[in-house]
């Protein structure tokens, strides 16, 4: 069996390794590197630099984590997050440690205990949702952290105010009605102790698998010789646009290095409310990497251009879905041995284990033979 892969990201380093069980395999990719947008780099100073922003591997999934850990370790790096709220560092999620960083104690008292009269200790709550509260200081909380945590930095992420932002996409990101101040929850999280560059080159090293950088696919040729073609890249570019683009999201990313220790107290911190970028990364916690120099990152949104910068972010909504399932389907039928997947390629907004478990699905799906490419698993 002759498999093609493009797109050396960690969907398709994952199906081509799978697949190099069974098949040859050639992987693409239209850039220098392997790693797609979890490219990281040892700097002069020796600090992992994340390339593409802040990466944090977390998830619930035991078989993903399972996969992952055969190609790296991983140390323990429970992930958390400050925002720049009037001044203060203040814990993001917003939870009770928030509320007692924000509000005076009383008023913080009488809040967490109307919360825990209202819901359960451990809830999570969207931010749309809580909106809707009766009770006045209920209200004025929820108010609090929409127009300080959520209502700028969203407008500054997708250009335009939460309301119009698919309700999943600020969802991930909850009220909690706990002390709970990770950013994540989920069983599994940490970073790899060499890089995610190391583990893709080493899911990618398995033999039977050819690589080849700086190979867009445009430059494949007969694309009838292999049995199946995975596709990680944007169906929009591969269908030649013929529907008009479908809408991305972009971030600039500016480096800059100090001579001091530490630039800010944590990995990440958020500003909502001030400046023109959203979050400052400082790579350096990571990996707890011993340098007196530190690199920082400042990421900034922007439109997406063609040709000027990168895919960051597929824009959920009614609109983008129903342009993407009609290139989907033009897709197939123009390509009976192409099976699209990856953040591009479902154009959806998958984490790595998300995006690695999809990869996983779409391995299984074509090796048991269906015909039909199963749709992202989001999408159903
Ligand atoms: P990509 O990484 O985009 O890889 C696709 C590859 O295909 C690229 O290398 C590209 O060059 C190549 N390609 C595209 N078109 C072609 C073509 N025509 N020919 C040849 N090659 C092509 N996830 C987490 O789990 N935790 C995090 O903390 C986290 N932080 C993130 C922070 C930021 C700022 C961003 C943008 C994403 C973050 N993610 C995080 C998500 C994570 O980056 C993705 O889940 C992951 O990169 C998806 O991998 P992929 O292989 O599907 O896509
Ligand atoms: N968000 C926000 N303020 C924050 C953090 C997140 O408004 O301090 C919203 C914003 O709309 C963002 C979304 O929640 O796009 C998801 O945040 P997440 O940190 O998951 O984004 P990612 O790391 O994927 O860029």
């Amino acid at each position: 069996m002759k498999v093609l892969v493009v797109g050396a990201g960690i969907s398709g380093a994952t199906v081509a390794n799978l697949a190099s069980r069974t098949a040859r395999v050639e992987v693409i990719d239209s850039r220098g590197t392997v790693g797609g947008n979890c490219y990281d780099y040892r700097d002069v100073n020796g600090i992992m630099v994340h390339r593409y922003g802040s990466h944090i591997l977390h998830t619930s999934d035991g078989e993903v984590w399972g996969f992952l850990s055969r190609f790296a370790s991983f140390n323990t790096y429970m992930h958390r997050v400050m925002a720049m709220v009037e001044g203060m560092e203040v814990p993001i999620p917003f939870n009770f440690n928030s509320i007692r960083k924000v509000f005076p104690e009383t008023l913080a008292e009488r809040i967490e205990s109307k919360l825990l009269s209202s819901g359960r200790y451990g809830d999570r709550i969207p931010i749309m949702e809580f909106l809707s509260q009766d009770d006045e200081d209920l209200r004025f909380l929820a108010e609090y952290i929409y127009e300080h945590i959520f209502r700028h930095y969203t407008e500054k992420q997708w250009g335009t105010e939460p309301s119009n932002v698919d309700g999943a996409v600020t969802a991930r990101v909850p009220v909690r009605l706990s002390c709970d101040d990770r950013y994540f929850q989920d069983r599994y999280q940490g970073i790899p102790v060499n890089g995610y560059t190391d583990m893709i080159r080493r899911m990618l090293s398995a033999p039977g698998i050819e690589l080849r950088l700086n190979t867009p696919f445009s430059s494949v040729g007969d694309v009838g010789r292999y049995d199946h073609i995975f596709y990680t890249g944007p169906v929009d570019e591969l269908m030649g646009y013929r529907f008009g683009p479908l809408p991305y999201r972009s971030l600039r990313f500016e480096f800059e290095e100090y001579d001091m220790e530490h630039y800010q107290d944590n990995a990440v911190v958020n500003y909502p409310d001030n400046y023109d970028f959203t979050r400052i990364h400082e790579f350096k916690y990571y990996l707890r990497d011993r340098s007196e120099r530190t690199v920082i990152c400042k990421e900034y949104p922007e439109e997406f251009a063609p040709g000027s910068n990168e895919r960051y972010y597929p824009v959920p909504s009614e609109t983008s879905g129903e342009l993407y399932a009609k290139y989907r389907r033009a897709a197939e039928d123009e390509y009976p041995n192409l099976r699209l997947l990856g953040r591009l390629g479902d154009y959806r907004y998958y984490d790595m284990d998300e995006a690695v478990a999809r990869a996983m699905e779409v391995w299984r799906s074509a090796s048991a033979g269906d015909r039909k490419p199963q749709a992202g698993m989001m999408w159903s």
